[in-house]
């Protein structure tokens, strides 16, 4: 192997739990070339191999992508077996047979053993986004095992421009590494409801998939009531409530492009009629919208993409908690999320808490909700569940 990092005495016990990073301090000498994004070797202070990983200057040095004294350098048959397995995972799941549900996340990261590496496929395109310098420079392999465990893919659409490390990939552009756009809109299917993606042009790959399973849930909920959709994107709770009966659905987005795809999506369901889209910052929204929703969605970006926006984040989440909660009819139902990795979920709650007591509603937990099971958690890296959300009957 070309390049070795090899631990300080000690530091070697997380690697044996199958914690997936290294970090820069637990570093006691590298060896070799060892250069961003290339694979190195790591191991124990007494030479003991641990296994081999991505290597990225940072405070997260090595990004595992195989543990133990046999791991060797990745090749073809490396990555069709990493993504072959997490494609049997989702066809378990009864994501991939092309029915009620053509949308699905097929790699999550260091929840698939891919640590730095997003995959999404809408029907027959994977859309592959690279967090890391590694995975960036692997995605000619990639995109060859995707093809290769990936029954009926028509393309594979690199999305990485946004999310590689800029100084790792300077000008990097996003484009198709295999097939191409048929210039066609692009129509998936979600638990049956249609929607309209545009992985081009589109926040992140496109498509909030991780809603999924709560888009399903609010559907229970939203029969005859009045429900407003904050932070919609593309609409995905707002074509489930419409679909589903609700008298009427507001949708509200600071963004014009997501107010399109909203209204698109809505248009979609032939029930547009009782929909209205708001280009609107949701703050000002919901400033004198009393008692005139019995559902409110809060599903907004992450407020804290690192620890050190933790603080300020906690207190966004409950200034927007509580005007939902201010506004919101009596006996109304509210489904607030946090999407930001570094809020747990006793952090969530505690904000939503204090939001509760700010406005002076009383207020129960129907539902503690999280990511869907093709967004799967490794024991070994708690870290990696980022989604929590919270449905609370408001009195
Ligand atoms: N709930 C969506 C995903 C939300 S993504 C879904 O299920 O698909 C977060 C969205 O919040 C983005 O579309 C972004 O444009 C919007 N946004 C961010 N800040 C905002 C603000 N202050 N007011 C309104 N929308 C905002």
């Amino acid at each position: 192997m070309s390049a070795t990092v090899t631990l300080k005495p000690g530091k070697d016990q997380s690697l044996r739990r199958l914690h997936p990073w290294v970090f820069s301090g637990a570093i006691g000498r590298m060896q070799g070339e060892v250069v961003e994004g290339e694979v190195v070797a790591v191991q124990a202070a007494n030479g003991e191999l641990l296994g081999v990983g991505h290597y990225a200057p940072g405070s997260i040095a090595v990004r595992m992508l195989a543990f133990g004294p046999e791991a060797q350098l990745p090749d073809a048959a490396f990555w069709e077996a990493k993504i072959r397995n997490a494609y049997l995972l989702r066809e378990g799941l009864g994501l991939t047979g092309q029915g009620n549900t053509n949308v699905y996340r097929l790699a999550h990261a260091e929840g698939d053993g891919l640590p730095g590496l997003i995959i999404d496929v809408y029907g027959d395109v994977a859309v592959v986004q690279a967090h890391s310098a590694g995975m960036y420079k692997a995605r000619p392999l990639i995109a060859q095992a995707l093809q290769a465990a990936v029954p009926g893919l028509r393309a594979i659409y690199d999305k990485s421009a946004e999310t590689v490390p800029v100084k790792a990939a300077p000008g990097a552009q996003n484009g198709y590494l295999f097939g191409e756009s048929n210039g066609q809109e692009h129509i998936v299917h979600e638990n049956g409801h249609p929607f309209a993606v545009d992985w081009e042009t589109g926040q992140k790959t496109g498509f909030f998939i991780d809603q999924r399973d709560n888009r399903s849930l609010l559907a229970r909920y939203a029969p005859g009531r009045r429900v407003l959709n904050t932070f919609c994107y593309t609409g995905g709770f707002s074509s489930y409530a419409l679909e589903a009966g609700a008298e009427l659905v507001h949708s509200v987005d600071s963004s014009k492009k997501a107010i399109e795809l909203t209204e698109r999506n809505a248009a979609l369901t032939g029930l547009q009629n009782r929909h209205e889209a708001y280009a609107q910052d949701v703050f000002t929204f919901l400033k004198d919208r009393h008692n005139q929703y019995d559902l409110i969605v809060l599903d907004p970006p992450a407020f804290a993409k690192h620890l050190s926006a933790r603080h300020n984040a906690l207190m966004g989440y409950k200034r927007l908690n509580a005007a939902g909660i201010r506004q919101i009819a009596p006996g109304g139902l509210l489904f607030t999320f946090s999407c930001s990795q570094v809020v747990s979920a006793e952090l969530f709650e505690g904000a939503v808490l204090a939001a509760a007591i700010e406005a002076g509603r009383p207020a129960r937990i129907l539902h503690r909700l999280t990511q869907p099971a093709d967004h799967p958690v490794s024991l070994f890296h708690p870290e990696g569940e980022y989604l929590k959300g919270l449905v609370l009957a408001v009195e």
